[in-house]
């Protein structure tokens, strides 16, 4: 008998076209995730096989990418008579917890003696015959034995655990995330690997307004979300703090949200052209904030021409707090040490700004030189999901 765990794709198994490039893809974020496991990987009908004898912890690691659909814990045996399957899956199933269970039958071997249901009958009348207090039901039951009968081999497995869902990471090219201290903007980074973007992150920092622990904080966001994208995350540390003085020094009160947001979405998009992103990704939500009515958003986002990404426009707070307790940055976000953002916040910040006003104030300061600046200046953190592994770069 060999401990197998099964991987089924869901809605990858729709992209007919480059459904071997998702695959492949798929396999190798696999195999990044089980580095220092002893395994093996096969393809099998639309799904994976993974042989190993460490069934638990590659479980939970593969609750960690996307683009797998389910999880089912599975036996394969090279046993195949009626006699022996019976007795396999009762041992597989007599210490489960259920009250109700049912057989499926699949023979890809159609020579093997009787019909699909008639297999399924015999080995649920054996069940309940050696299990107390059990009952069948076909349509719900707490627990579904799928037995598979193979030309050579009989694989058996029983209970499933739902995979993350989304596709393979990176096989929808990549994008780079505003990634703030707060808790929106790593729960919209998880969305957007969620959907097979590799992520790459930006972080404006405002030495000395702000505290060496908020690039903490941010370093310890990214690491969380480096488990779910391929196991790393680099961060472009900028360094704001001139440009928000120029803008503090000369720029309407009421419009320095708006100019200091116009300035970080310039920097984010000249960076996604160096490092090949093809979108910025942030934690906006409609209405949120001054900066967040959809003028403000639509005068924002006029300052670049990359498309702007925000996965969380639509939720409420409550959800987006949700969600990130169970991708677990939640209590790394609410840990007090203030960003750039909001040290600044003008007590009327405008929520209804103008673009041509936003053009004017822009004449004011000499932006192009500083963003050139703060562009080079960037430094290059290499965030991996196992802290002692990460370096920096300086630019
Ligand atoms: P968050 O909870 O993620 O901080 P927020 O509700 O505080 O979001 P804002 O401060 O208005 O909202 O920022 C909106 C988005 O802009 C953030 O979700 C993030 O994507 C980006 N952002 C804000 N500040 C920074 C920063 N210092 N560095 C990088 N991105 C930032
Ligand atoms: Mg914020």
């Amino acid at each position: 008998m060999k401990r197998v765990v099964i991987i089924k794709y869901g809605e990858l198994s729709t992209k007919s076209d480059n459904i071997n490039f998702f695959l492949k893809t798929l396999k190798n974020n696999v195999d990044k995730k089980l580095e220092g496991f002893n395994y093996e990987i096969k393809y099998d009908h639309g799904r994976m096989l993974i042989f190993t004898e460490d069934v638990l912890q590659v479980k939970n690691k593969l609750q960690e990418v996307f683009g797998i659909h389910e999880i089912c814990d599975g036996y394969l045996y090279e046993e195949r008579s009626l006699e022996s399957i019976k007795t396999n899956v009762l041992n597989i199933i007599k210490d489960l917890e259920f009250n109700t269970f049912k057989i499926t039958v699949k023979r890809s071997d159609k020579n093997y003696m009787g019909t699909s249901i008639t297999i399924a009958t015999d080995i649920g009348a054996y069940v309940l015959k050696n299990i107390p207090n059990i009952k069948v039901d076909v349509t719900s039951p707490d627990i579904n034995v799928i037995v598979e009968i193979r030309l050579n081999e009989v694989l058996i497995y029983a209970k499933g655990i739902p995979g993350l869902g989304g596709y393979p990471v990176s096989t929808l090219g990549k994008g780079l995330l505003m990634l703030s201290g707060g808790i929106d903007s790593p729960v919209a980074g998880y969305l957007a690997i969620k959907r097979g973007v590799k992520i790459e992150a930006v972080y404006f920092d405002s030495p000395p307004h702000t505290s060496p622990m908020a690039l903490k904080k941010v370093e310890d966001l990214a690491r969380v979300l480096a488990k779910y994208n391929g196991g790393e995350v680099k961060i472009h540390v900028v360094c704001f703090t001139k440009i928000q003085e120029e803008i503090i020094k000369n720029i309407p009160k009421n419009y320095l949200i708006t100019m200091m947001r116009r300035m970080m979405y310039r920097i984010s998009a000249l960076i996604c052209g160096s490092i090949n992103a093809h979108a910025i990704i942030n934690g906006e939500s409609i209405g949120q904030v001054a900066s967040q009515t959809l003028k403000s958003m639509q005068v924002i986002n006029e300052a670049v021409k990359m498309p702007v990404l925000r996965p969380l426009c639509t939720y409420d707070k409550l959800e987006i707090i949700e969600l990130s307790k169970k991708i677990g940055t939640y209590d790394i976000s609410i840990r007090p040490y203030e960003d750039c953002c909001t040290i600044f916040v003008p007590e009327h910040p405008v929520i209804n700004p103008d673009v041509n006003l936003a053009h004017e104030y822009e004449t004011l300061v000499d932006f192009d030189s500083l963003v050139y600046e703060a562009i080079k200046g960037r430094t290059i953190l290499h965030i991996k999901d196992h802290k002692e592994n990460n370096f920096s770069d300086l630019l």
